[in-house]
């Protein structure tokens, strides 16, 4: 059978880190298995859902390389929930009640202050035509409840019904649906809440994994029922725990923490996100890995770790800079021409290794062509004057550096950092950078002439 996997986020703000792990994952079984990747925008909250969100997560997830099979909008489906939910009331499965969610608070605390467990006593299946159609008639509107399979005869005599699973990063998983209400599956103005469309959707779209969230799981007992009402054996489950800050706090879509577009602007690699996403709160090392090939080839469901999974923002700046101190010519140079660069693969790999961030670059290209005024302490001048009456003539190639500070080593008598730092800094106005050597003839000698007064 084929795999075929599906994300599906409510268009209702922009995908975080933390989402993109739940893509991430998929994509990347999917990838494993040669299978396809379905993103569904789950946008049957009509109030909340934006198209421009929708756009949004393309754009992000495209940012980080995955490209789904197929794009489908619960919003176009409406149809095929109806007919599940005919179904289901026809078989009795789904029944109406009238209940506000006063009234449902006010039982709550009422079981809760006698020490049961605050589930749904279906005080409304009790309800004779008579009264539904009263009750109608004062302007009141059901919403309505999926009956849980979870007695004999007697709906009212439940019993201990363990559905259990076998999740794909959790293990063996149960949960007893006598401890649960009956899920609403439908609101009071006709609308239908994330359950069944899902269901319909995952039946109908063949899903054949269900990659999610650890906080779906106490869902998942009330969906396999479902799905076993509506003729269907429900998917294979694996719940995957949460990114969540050091500080153990979690990330919300509408706050817009560490968004997936608030870090592709902050000019980090689409891979160190997607290295970090993957790799933390897994028993794997996390490390910049290149490309989401590679990492598909160490993605294990089976290494995810039960606890949470815990990671310092700060880190993604660490894994950037590995991931750009590697790059080839060829990964980057499209990028660098945008930027302003000519870029060549001799000036990429000189300059590498001192980039955190690919755009990093340009203050290297400016050094590189100038015009530029290097800094040069009162102390220097006599010998920076010396040295530009000492360049060696000729060309300026990767020996000219070599014997040009040897013969300043020679008329001076300086040594180590006395003699090598006035020239980085008149040469390129800063402390630190890219190995002379190879710097000098990318700068080229009327540039180095320019900047080291006579
Ligand atoms: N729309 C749901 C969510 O974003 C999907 C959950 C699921 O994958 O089943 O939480």
């Amino acid at each position: 059978m084929k795999v075929t996997v599906r994300f599906a986020p409510s268009p209702t703000g922009h995908i975080h880190i933390g989402n993109s792990r739940t893509a991430l994952f998929n994509w990347l079984f999917a990838h494993q298995h040669d299978g396809e990747f379905i993103l569904r925008f789950d946008d049957t909250d009509r109030e909340r859902s934006r198209d421009e969100f929708a756009e949004a997560i393309k754009v992000d997830l495209a940012w980080l390389g995955i490209r789904p099979h197929r794009v489908e909008r619960q919003s176009d489906r409406v149809a095929l929930y109806d007919a599940a939910a005919e179904k289901l009331k026809a078989d009795g499965l789904l029944y109406p009640c009238f209940e506000t969610p006063d009234e449902l608070e006010r039982r709550r605390s009422r079981a809760r202050a006698l020490g049961r467990p605050p589930v749904y006593d279906r005080a409304a299946l009790k309800l004779t035509d008579e009264e539904k159609a009263a009750l109608e008639s004062e302007g009141r509107r059901p919403h309505w409840r999926f009956l849980l399979p979870n007695y004999d005869d007697d709906p009212f005599e439940t019993k201990r019904t363990e559905v259990t699973w076998n999740d794909l990063c959790r293990g063996e998983q149960s949960v007893d649906l006598a401890s649960l209400s009956d899920p609403i599956l439908i609101r009071e103005d006709g609308s239908y809440l994330y359950t069944l469309p899902s269901i319909v959707d995952d039946i109908e779209m063949g899903v054949t994994h269900v990659i999610r969230g650890e906080d779906h799981v106490a869902n998942t007992g009330v969906q396999y029922a479902i799905f076993q009402a509506l003729g269907a054996a429900g998917p294979v489950f694996a719940h995957h725990n949460l990114l969540t800050t050091r500080d153990g706090e979690g990330l919300s879509k509408r706050k817009g923490a560490l968004s997936i577009g608030s870090l592709r602007d902050a000019g980090l690699e689409p891979m160190a996100v997607s290295s970090l996403a993957v790799l933390t709160g897994t028993s794997q090392a996390v490390e910049p890995v290149p490309s989401l090939e590679a990492l598909a080839t160490r993605f294990d469901l089976s290494t995810v770790s039960r606890s949470s999974a815990k990671f310092d923002p700060c880190d993604l700046e660490g894994l950037n800079a590995r991931l750009v101190h590697d790059m080839p010519f060829d990964a980057v140079s499209d990028r660098l021409s945008r930027m302003g660069i000519r870029p060549t693969q001799i000036f990429w790999e000189t300059v590498r290794e001192n980039c955190s961030k690919v755009s990093d670059a340009c203050q290297y290209w400016h050094i590189v062509t100038g015009p530029l005024e290097g800094a040069i302490d009162d102390d220097d001048r006599e010998f920076v004057g010396k040295a530009r009456e000492m360049l060696p003539e000729g060309d300026v190639d990767l020996e000219t550096w070599g014997s040009w500070t040897s013969a300043l080593k020679a008329e001076t008598g300086r040594k180590g950092k006395s003699l090598f730092m006035p020239l980085r800094k008149a040469l390129t106005g800063l402390e630190h950078g890219p190995d002379m050597k190879a710097l000098l003839p990318l700068i080229g000698r009327q540039n180095i002439l320019d900047r080291l007064p006579g």
